[in-house]
């Protein structure tokens, strides 16, 4: 056993451990071994965006918590790493360090450029993952951008046609002007703006008007009709009429709907090609005309006549003018409303009706249902989010992009008959914008003349079969014995997206849910409660925490920030606490490790005093807890538990009681000092176990110094976890007896401002009772030796002097 050295150099530590855990491989899945049972992560697979920010140091910690902890319990842990690398931003990214525009440059060489800024990214990424100590299996690396990763959405993506689950049709979608392309529901964000809502006279074909209430009088060119409430008495007269749509040159005809609401405006509305879904609905169920004046770009179009080419926001300025200028404005009035807007640059989205790529998930959702009720949630409540998610959904998820870095779909079409030609499995990866499909002609007219699908896949068709793909498939032939994965971890913002694609593209592919278990986390509030955000000046870095603490305060900080799930604030403090506490904990085993120099482990029985008994049966209640806190993610729990235990019953009470005994065997018996040394020995090397899966640095110095040559595993993380044994509830009582005794004496000396070891002439206690009595005069070498008493008299009788703190029948008097 070597001592500790006396400075806790933190970052060296870290540093230092992080390198040769990699070299052990202490962390890779065993894929050979058939004995261990397996434990699966479904690491969800980052977007390289090459930052790393605290609401990742919070999610990735849980998690690894948890990959930790299995490991101890025995598992054969896969706990993958991949990349979601087809991303937007990356596109636009690209597009403005190369100044180029995407669609000006061969889609092979824009994809090039694309990849080499995410592996950059990839890398920025990887450091901060090493540096917060997340025990990923590095050999088990993948990015979905590689050809190999192509292959299984690829592959997916043709079972599902084949299963008749992926359809192409022109149906309305979300579309964001500013990204070009389709988004899906899950994309589409709800903001509160504040709009202008326009009173809009139409006139009457007797020459009279009906007034309504529009906040986009820019849709008039795309105004298919006109409704009202079938029970509006206001307007029954008017009912199948045509009504004259102002700037438009066009007549619409008067109808009913029930969706309409008689309170809103007038109870007379417009209905557009579109400007929400309500308008989806009425067109579709009234069979409407569909006469789209806004196109890709967020420009008006052709239909829009005589404001075609200008913007959104310029046709409505034109608009409006014109209609004051005709007198048609009754009024305006301000108006909150929310609309959807693009989650990845928050431009309001339009509704545009396109061809594209669908697949069948509304069908799904009985079985997202009854599997999202089957897998435990920690925490339980979180399950709601994804039902009503799924319950939620009106339209097909829709799958095609308008990109290019992506994953292509693998489609061609016959020049000359339209003839769809899906990929067949052996051919994938395939890139139809550049390679042809592998047949000599079209199957139905013989031609040989094809086009390929130049859209592309969103990227979540990509991420959505990480739980088949960690398992091995489509290439290990037994990959379903790690399938479903045992925990999907998830921000509970992206619960709809990520749990939510995950469910439904397993179900479909599989007919099996693909985890079993659902981990949420919060999110990081900033250093003044609200959301974390660059834009709101109270960001903190990730690199600064880690630069000023390191990673296991880090890690401590967000397994105690607060419950699983719920919001976690980010504190200075907190990391702080969290920082002092290892310091505590590294300066109690250093002096621990000064006195077990000569100690040799034992498995022969050991004399125990009364507070070593009440240490060992606490630290057994403690390892009981936390075990408990583990197994269900209550992470903040289980941190309490060891912080505690350690701070307060080993550091303060214990260590403080038994120093005695340490430093003067001659005085207080070579058996007692044993007895004091064996259960150092254990309380420690037990502490360290527990607090390894939080703060692996340093229980894993601790570990090598102290305990590897006696417990030879290779490293704390693959030791096996400790089983409680029985509680001794006999020794916890009577130890919390003497504990307070003593913690009462040594509270009298600092508040009288005594030095701790000032000696006390007499000592009396007044026990109270036979029992006390009795149970004091077990420990009265321990009360003299910490109290340092020169004589010490314990009487069963009540009797006057200071009282100790939760024993109302016992006091003492110290004469000095
Ligand atoms: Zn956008
Ligand atoms: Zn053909």
């Amino acid at each position: 056993m070597k001592p500790l050295p006396k400075e806790f150099k933190v970052l060296q530590i870290e540093e230092k451990w992080q390198k040769r855990w990699e070299e052990m491989g202490i962390y890779r899945f065993d894929w050979k071994d058939r004995k261990r049972s397996t434990y699966v992560i479904d690491t969800p697979p980052p977007y390289p965006s090459g930052d790393f920010h605290m609401g990742n140091v919070l999610n990735w910690t849980y998690f690894d918590i948890v990959a930790r902890y299995k490991r101890m319990r025995g598992f054969n842990v896969l706990f993958p790493q991949g990349w979601d690398c087809h991303g937007l931003p990356t596109e636009v990214e690209t597009e403005k360090e190369h100044n180029i525009k995407k669609r000006e440059v061969p889609p092979d060489r824009f994809v090039k450029l694309c990849e080499q800024l995410t592996s950059k990214y990839i890398d920025v990424m990887k450091d901060s993952i090493k540096r917060l100590a997340i025990s990923v299996d590095w050999t088990t690396e993948y990015k979905t951008m590689n050809p190999d990763f192509w292959r299984r959405t690829q592959l997916s993506f043709i079972l599902l046609h084949k299963k008749d689950l992926i359809y192409q049709g022109t149906y309305p979608i979300n579309w964001c002007p500013r990204c070009e392309t389709a988004i899906a529901d899950a994309e589409v964000e709800h903001e509160t703006k504040q709009g202008t809502l326009h009173y809009i006279k139409f006139k009457l074909e007797d020459g009279d008007h009906l007034t309504i209430a529009t906040t986009r009088p820019e849709l008039l060119p795309a105004c298919v009709t006109v409704a009202v409430n079938p029970h509006d008495e206001r307007y029954k007269q008017h009912i199948g009429k045509t009504i004259a749509v102002p700037t438009a040159n066009r007549k619409v005809k008067i109808i009913t709907d029930d969706l309409v609401d008689p309170t809103f405006g007038t109870g007379v509305v417009m209905i557009c090609t579109y400007g929400d879904k309500a308008d989806v609905k009425c067109t579709k169920q009234h069979k409407l005309p569909v006469i789209m004046a806004i196109n890709e770009k967020g420009e008006m179009n052709k239909n829009a006549g005589k404001y075609a080419g200008l913007t959104i926001q310029q046709a409505k300025e034109a608009i409006v003018e014109d209609l004051k200028k005709q007198g048609l404005i009754e009024k305006t009035e301000p108006l909150q409303q929310e609309i959807g807007v693009c989650w990845r640059c928050d431009t309001p989205i339009e509704i545009l009706e396109q061809k594209q790529w669908f697949m069948k998930t509304r069908m799904l959702t009985p079985l997202v249902e009854k599997n999202a009720l089957e897998i435990t949630w920690y925490p339980d409540y979180m399950k709601k989010r994804l039902i009503d998610w799924a319950k939620s959904l009106d339209w097909d998820w829709v799958i095609s992009r308008q990109r290019i870095f992506a994953t292509p779909i693998p489609i061609w079409y016959c020049k000359k008959c339209e003839h769809i030609i899906l990929a067949e499995p052996d051919w994938v990866p395939i890139d139809p914008r550049t390679e042809p499909p592998k047949i000599d002609k079209c199957p139905k007219c013989g031609s040989t003349n094809f086009k390929p699908e130049t859209d592309v896949l969103d990227t979540w068709f990509d991420s959505s079969i990480s739980c088949a793909v960690h398992a091995g498939w489509p290439d290990k032939k037994d990959w379903q014995r790690l399938f479903p994965a045992d925990l999907h971890p998830s921000g509970y913002d992206i619960i709809r997206t990520w749990a939510y694609y995950l469910m439904v593209r397993h179900l479909a592919l599989f007919n099996q849910k693909p985890y079993k278990g659902c981990l949420i986390n919060g999110m990081v509030l900033g250093t003044d409660g609200r959301m974390m955000h660059k834009s709101l000046g109270n960001y903190v870095a990730a690199p600064e925490v880690l630069d000023k603490y390191g990673a296991d305060a880090s890690r401590q900080w967000s397994a105690t920030g607060g419950a699983t799930g719920s919001d976690i604030p980010f504190r200075w403090p907190d990391v702080e606490y969290a920082w002092r506490f290892l310091i505590k904990l590294w300066n109690a085993t250093r002096f621990a490790s000064l006195h077990l120099q000569d100690y040799t482990p034992t498995k022969k029985e050991v004399k125990l005093e009364l507070i070593d008994r009440w240490l060992l049966s606490k630290l057994n209640r403690v390892t009981q807890k936390t075990t408990e806190a583990l197994d269900t993610c209550q992470f903040n729990i289980a941190m309490e538990e060891v912080r505690n235990f350690t701070w307060h019953q080993l550091c303060d009470s214990y260590i403080e009681a038994i120093k005695h005994r340490l430093y003067k065997p001659e005085t207080y018996g070579e058996e007692k000092r044993k007895a004091a040394q064996h259960t150092l020995y254990t309380a420690i090397y037990r502490t360290s176990q527990l607090l390894a899966p939080v703060s692996p640095h340093i229980t894993e110095e601790i570990y090598q110094l102290m305990y590897a040559e006696d417990k030879k595993h290779k490293s704390i993380h693959i030791s096996p976890w400790p089983t409680p044994q029985k509680i001794d509830e006999e020794a916890e009582k009577y130890g919390d007896l003497l504990v307070a005794v003593i913690g009462e004496i040594r509270r009298e000396k600092s508040e009288k401002r005594l030095p701790l070891n000032t000696f006390i002439k007499k000592l009396t206690i007044y026990a109270g009772s036979n029992k006390s009595a009795h149970i004091l005069k077990q420990a009265i070498g321990d009360i003299a030796g910490t109290c340092k008493t020169e004589k010490i008299q314990i009487l069963p009788k009540k009797g006057e002097g200071r009282e100790v703190q939760g024993y109302t029948n016992v006091r003492y008097t110290a004469n000095y």
